[in-house]
């Protein structure tokens, strides 16, 4: 097998700026990522794709830095367990590495099946009932109802909160679509359980809110989100609350529902075991994802039918996504048409 890989900076279309950003001096307007490409004397080939988050203190340089460690040749097509075993033997974390090469190694294992990634999971995909959110991130309340605006056909909005004007860019994006269903992401910005449930109840009163993502600091003690949970008139999700299925007990007391990523649990296999965890707790279930091209969307898009929601949003949220894949159209995310038949269904 061989390895190659290579850094890739997505153009962001507007300043991008979540709570944790705040402290920092704010947004960005490009995101590194790093593209991996796994090949074998088969002639078989996949792409994969790592998205590193400075909220997990990863770079593209921490990706790489793994990447040059990785011996390609313990790596297999026909062994993803055993590869991603490997992986673990490299280095712990780095689950945006990881996550590159379990994408690229999935994307060459269904396409020598003649598979879609979907089919070889034995999960298929559903056209025309799977959803999107589109997100709003932090900014003046002028431009959040720009941003709003501009997102009229898009059925479900995710706006951040977790900033001093909440309440001023809330009345900005609802003003800008009323009555459009909104999920909240606080990213952890709200320091005690009373604060968290005085906004959430604010938020509640509008009616037409779905839940509210990460209200408070995951290291905050299980009672306190206990005693959030009880009393919450909206459902709450945990995003940096679960980084892995390890954290699926504690998010069954804590939450109603969890966050997956796929750059936060280390890629396709270890998020597919995350949503099954937390579906065989009760939990609701969202994939979410980072500012990312087509191929990790796509390769979220995968396991939509492991999903109650979904926010695969990061792909259109830039100007120069260097592949295609799945498509979004109004939320309504589908692979129908995309010329890429198999593997994660990806190309330039
Ligand atoms: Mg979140």
């Amino acid at each position: 097998m061989q390895l190659t890989f290579r850094r890739f900076d997505l153009a962001l279309r507007h300043s991008w700026t979540i709570s944790h950003d705040l402290g920092s001096g704010g947004g960005k307007s490009i995101c590194p990522v790093v593209f991996v490409e796994l090949s074998d004397a088969q002639g078989r080939h996949g792409l994969g794709e790592g998205s590193p988050s400075s909220q997990y203190h990863e770079s593209h340089e921490t990706v790489a830095a793994f990447l040059q460690r990785v011996d390609a040749r313990r790596l297999s097509f026909d062994d993803i367990p055993g590869s991603m075993a490997y992986l673990d033997t490299v280095a712990p974390g780095n689950y945006p590495a990881k996550c590159a090469v379990n994408l690229a190694l999935l994307d060459g294992a269904a396409k020598a099946a003649v598979q879609p990634v979907y089919e070889f999971l034995g999960l298929g995909f559903t056209e025309g009932r799977h959803v999107t959110s589109f997100t709003i991130g932090l900014d003046t309340p002028e431009t959040m109802a720009r941003k709003t605006t501009e997102a009229a056909d898009l059925p479900v909005l995710k706006m951040k909160l977790g900033s001093p004007r909440d309440r001023d860019n809330f009345a900005a994006v609802r003003g800008a679509a009323p009555g459009k269903p909104i999920r909240v992401d606080a990213n952890a910005a709200w320091a005690t359980k009373e604060i968290a449930l005085a906004n959430i109840e604010w938020l509640a009163a509008d009616g037409n809110i779905q839940f509210v993502e990460q209200p408070m600091p995951p290291e905050l003690p299980d009672a306190d989100w206990m005693w959030l949970k009880a009393r919450s008139p909206l459902p709450i999700f945990g995003d940096e609350l679960y980084q892995s299925l390890a954290d699926a007990d504690r998010c069954a007391r804590c939450v109603h529902g969890v966050n997956v990523k796929l750059v936060k649990t280390g890629g396709i296999t270890a998020g597919q075991g995350a949503l099954e965890a937390a579906r065989a707790r009760g939990l609701k279930t969202m994939l979410g994802c980072m500012i990312e091209s087509s191929v990790l969307i796509s390769a979220g898009a995968h396991l939509a039918e492991l999903t109650d929601y979904l926010d695969l949003d990061g792909n259109l949220l830039i100007t120069n996504d260097p592949y295609a894949g799945v498509r979004t159209e109004g939320g309504v995310m589908s692979f129908a048409g995309v010329n890429a038949g198999t593997g994660l269904r990806t190309g330039l």
